[in-house]
């Protein structure tokens, strides 16, 4: 699996059905977290910055409705797409009512197959390029299935660590990256990569997206790391 594959984050205190849901993402290719309580997940969500949170209703201790009342008040964590596992209409009537700001509810028992769609359909819209789409930035177009990129246009031939990097740039423009989140994205967390490395490769995007000319759209935030415009 590479580095940059979307991360799940699976809250669910059956082991049965988390091992399920975690088997099914898995093959899915993404990368997979699992919490059994309210209080892990939400230790786990600021260690793995997940990509999308599958969420159970009924936890013991800290249940799902308020992991997800406090995942959207913070906003460091509101823009990660919940989507919330209720086990009754009258559950997710309940759910709804409290305005938990979940992205999307699923009635358990649910279908795997139609919930890895809506897990889908929520990385469309933070990770759009995992999922196949087409990223553009300014003049910048990036083809995630061909892998081609473009400027004005013209070609641009990129290495993988480089195509990696403007796929991670692209799917948050103005985000600032640190050094050690882009590491973590591209290059993946197991690896001991220097910080440097990062300046290197940031250095090879830009000469790659200057290469015909142009502004240059990286941008190096003083002690902060790098952004796209
Ligand atoms: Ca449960």
């Amino acid at each position: 699996m590479s580095a940059d594959n979307p991360c799940v984050l699976v809250v669910e205190d059956e082991p049965a059905q988390r091992e399920v849901l975690a088997y099914n993402l898995e093959a899915e290719g993404y990368g997979v977290s699992k919490a059994e309580t309210g209080d892990d997940a939400l230790l786990l969500v600021d260690e793995v910055e997940p990509d999308v949170i599958i969420l159970d209703w009924m936890l013991p201790g800290v249940s799902g409705i308020e992991v997800c009342r406090r995942l959207k008040a913070n906003s460091g964590t509101r823009n990660i797409p919940v989507i919330m596992l209720t086990a009754r209409t009258e559950e997710t009537d309940r759910v709804r009512g409290l305005e938990t700001g979940a992205d999307d509810y699923v009635i358990k028992p649910y279908s795997v197959i139609e919930l890895m769609a809506r897990v889908r359909t929520q990385l469309r819209r933070v990770r759009p390029a995992s999922v196949g789409q087409c990223l553009t930035f300014d003049d910048i177009t990036l083809d995630s299935e061909t892998h081609r990129v473009s400027r004005s246009e013209k070609p641009v031939k990129l290495g993988p660590t480089e195509f990696r990097l403007l796929t991670t740039f692209m799917e948050k423009p103005g985000r600032v990256w640190s050094r050690e989140q882009l590491l973590d994205r591209v290059w993946g967390r197991d690896i001991y990569v220097d910080t440097r490395t990062v300046d290197v490769h940031v250095g090879r995007l830009r000469k790659a997206l200057c290469q015909h000319g142009g502004n240059d759209p990286l941008r190096t935030v003083r002690g902060a790391g790098y952004a796209l415009g």
